[in-house]
């Protein structure tokens, strides 16, 4: 089987996700961006990231550092990036003017089977493709940050793509030990980010009501809830909490309904409740201490995806 290579558009820091872990699977893999210092950068930090991981027992794949990183290369011509590859992942910063004008370069380049994918966050596909010529093979393959250790990726299709290069794209990830879901159509936030906003906006009016502080509601989460999500989904839940789903439901139906109806509708996050939330969370957790706090969450979700595949 020839050589299978991801073409990798923008060296942050998804892009350097990214890179890591087709790696691990033995792909071959360009990194291209407008920036030559951040490629060098880039490279250097994934070098120094793959050998930290291979100390600490962490590494991904069956190859060792070396070899991942021998897989690696950096370029300044998207043309290299873009020839022969199997998919071209795009992790462009998350601005539409931008999204459109770099799929217009690669798709005047790209062959007619590579597959076209973004990182985007925010923008369904049909937004930066539709005047693509090679727009059947668009799709959004979304991440959840730090994809090295948060497997889940959103795999979503514009209206035209070709339901085989979905399907394609959903193969790839899971041969490079991601978790792909797939959406049968575009919808705005996708899913990762609709349910966390139901939870931010319902988080936002139980400040505003003064019904518990900042630090008692990331606890609901941290200490409560959150520990059964890390191995269980939301419907799942329901099913264990009942004797099965249909129980659940004839027997909560009604409070979910009233609860519900108490739910406010959604405001804008702006005026003086912003600093005050603000307030309380740097109070723990000052601005020059994130990168420590991150880092602390990084070491955490490696713990526990190491428990996850112990289960
Ligand atoms: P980033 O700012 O860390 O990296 C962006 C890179 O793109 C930079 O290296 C920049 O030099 C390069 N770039 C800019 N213009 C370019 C061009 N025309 N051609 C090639 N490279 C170019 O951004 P990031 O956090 O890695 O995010 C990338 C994408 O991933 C965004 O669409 C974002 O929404 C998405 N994403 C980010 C996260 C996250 O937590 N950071 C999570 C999920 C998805």
């Amino acid at each position: 089987m020839s050589q299978k290579k991801i073409g990798i558009i923008g060296s942050g820091l998804i892009g350097r996700s990214w890179a890591m872990i087709f790696a691990a699977s033995g792909w071959t893999v360009s990194l291209y961006d407008i920036e030559v210092k951040q490629i060098e950068t880039a490279l250097a930090d994934i070098k120094q990231q793959l050998k930290t991981l291979e100390k600490e027992k962490l590494l991904r794949g069956n190859i060792n550092a070396d070899q991942q990183i021998a897989l690696i290369s950096g370029s300044t011509k998207l043309e290299d990036t873009v020839k022969n590859a199997t998919i071209i992942q795009e992790c462009v910063p998350e601005n539409l003017e931008l999204k459109i004008k770099v799929w217009k370069q690669v798709d005047a380049i790209a062959e007619s089977t590579t597959i076209l994918s973004s990182s985007t966050s925010t923008f369904v596909p049909s937004l930066f493709s539709k005047d693509l010529k090679n727009k059947k093979n668009i799709i959004v393959s979304h991440p959840v940050n730090p994809p090295y250790y948060v497997p889940v990726i959103e795999v979503v299709p514009a209206p035209w793509t070709d339901p085989e290069v979905a399907k394609k794209t959903r193969a790839i990830w899971e041969e490079v030990g991601q978790t792909p879901v797939s959406l049968t159509r575009e919808i705005p936030g996708f899913i990762v980010n609709r349910l966390q906003y139901v939870l931010l906006n319902e988080a936002w009016d139980l400040v505003k009501e003064g019904v518990l502080d900042v630090k008692d509601i990331d606890k609901v989460m941290s200490e409560g809830l959150g520990m059964r999500y890390a191995f269980l989904g939301i419907l799942e839940t329901t099913h264990l909490n009942d004797h099965g789903f249909v129980n659940y439901c004839k027997s909560y139906a009604d409070t979910i309904y009233a609860v519900s109806q108490d739910f406010k509708a959604p405001t804008k996050f702006q005026g003086p409740q912003v600093l005050e939330i603000a307030k309380q969370l740097e109070s723990d957790v000052p601005l020059d201490k994130l990168q420590k706090r991150r880092n602390w969450r990084d070491l955490a979700l490696t713990k526990l995806s190491q428990l996850k595949k112990q289960m």
